[in-house]
């Protein structure tokens, strides 16, 4: 039996960096060039259809943390799509070896399985090799050098899967560890890291390409020593993500960083277990984490664990914070973070080709509607 063609009319549609009045057609779960005849078509009634939005870091939502409960980490992806995230990498903070092994593991097992939502696109490590100075949220008693005698295939059990590693490039061993996960094709990111500009200089040569939450868990810029946040932004097109919200970006932060290195801004969330609920207790690895007023903070401090957005307001946050445009702020969640895991061929683009992900969105940026494979998701 022939595949059903559906026609989407009366859009404007994100392609090449620009927003165009065109038809998208979509086909079997992929988009199809337009041809003669559509067995339905659907009027947009004027609305933006972009890729559906990609988040390179999440660490849980609705009451579940992927460190803890990676088990349940479908029950995430089915409620992601009403913030129009279509794909995501769930993200395991440091933890014990052990650990580390079953929460892979379970991850593994879940990603393998048929589901409804957002597309689980591989895993995101965020340490054991961070500076300790810089742990940020992170359980110090956890934090690990990069010297130790295992190589990061024994200590996470197996790098099947793994699609970024955050870890801190100016610890003593660094070189080794980079090398040995650059060698297996995974992005390797520096985080919560007081990697001098010399020491970030060296470890872009050993294959560090991105930087994780610019600007958080790292030492600040300095006019005599420019550290990581000098090295990124005077890279331009290094690639690095925000976390684009007020709490954890002031607005003139967040536009330097788009003035000084726009084609390298990538959008993350990294949100944590209480995304999509109210204030109250939860969980971020073995920490405790108290959300208020639109922030997470470990209990009994003001160290940030995560943030409780999700992409799409990280976009308005960023056409708001810099005056960028839309399709710019777009792009940032899209074919940018696709482009850094090289699949823009086939998510986060409406090239003929590509799977039938995506979004409607309104010009303030509100997500109407959500596809995956060419389905609507019905809001979970
Ligand atoms: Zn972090």
């Amino acid at each position: 039996m022939q595949a059903r063609v559906v026609r989407f009319v009366n859009g404007r549609i994100v392609a090449n960096h620009s927003i165009t009045p065109g038809e998208l057609w979509i086909s079997d779960g992929k988009i199809i060039a337009p041809s003669e005849k559509a067995d339905s078509t659907v009027d947009v009634a004027g609305l933006i259809i972009a890729p559906g939005l990609i988040d390179l870091q999440i660490n849980g939502g609705f009451g579940i943390d992927f460190t803890e409960e990676p088990e349940r980490v479908l029950e995430v992806a089915k409620k992601l799509p009403q913030y129009g995230v279509t794909s995501f990498l769930p993200t395991c903070i440091t933890s014990s070896k052990e650990h580390y092994r079953d929460c892979l593991t379970a991850l593994r097992a879940q990603m393998n399985a048929a589901h409804d939502g957002a597309n689980l696109l591989g895993i995101h490590l965020e340490g054991p090799f961070f500076n300790v100075k810089q742990k940020g949220a992170h359980n110090s008693a956890l934090v690990r050098p990069c010297d130790c005698v295992e190589t990061p295939e024994e200590l996470y059990g197996s790098l099947e899967k793994v699609m970024i590693v955050t870890l801190a490039p100016e610890l003593p061993g660094a070189e080794n560890i980079i090398s040995q996960l650059h060698k297996e094709g995974i992005i390797i990111s520096c985080g919560h890291s007081s990697a001098t500009y010399d020491e970030m200089q060296k470890a872009m040569n050993w294959g560090l390409s991105f930087a994780t939450h610019l600007f958080n868990a790292m030492t600040p810029f300095h006019h005599r020593e420019p550290g990581v946040v000098g090295s990124v932004l005077g890279t331009r097109g290094f690639m690095y993500s925000v976390i684009a919200d007020p709490h954890h970006l002031h607005q003139k932060a967040l536009e330097l960083a788009y003035r000084l290195n726009p084609e390298g801004l990538v959008l993350v969330s990294d949100a944590m277990s209480a995304l999509g609920l109210p204030a109250g207790h939860y969980h971020l690895g073995t920490m405790q984490v108290e959300v208020d007023e639109g922030k997470a903070t470990i209990s009994g401090t003001n160290i940030l664990a995560g943030s409780i957005i999700a992409l799409d307001s990280a976009m308005r946050y960023l056409v708001a914070a810099t005056g960028c445009s839309l399709v710019e702020a777009i792009d940032a969640a899209t074919i940018k973070p696709a482009t850094l895991l090289q699949i823009q061929h086939q998510k986060g683009t409406l090239e003929v080709g590509a799977d039938a992900d995506f979004i409607l969105l309104d010009d303030t940026l509100h997500v109407h509607s959500t596809y995956i494979a060419g389905e609507l998701v019905p809001n979970a």
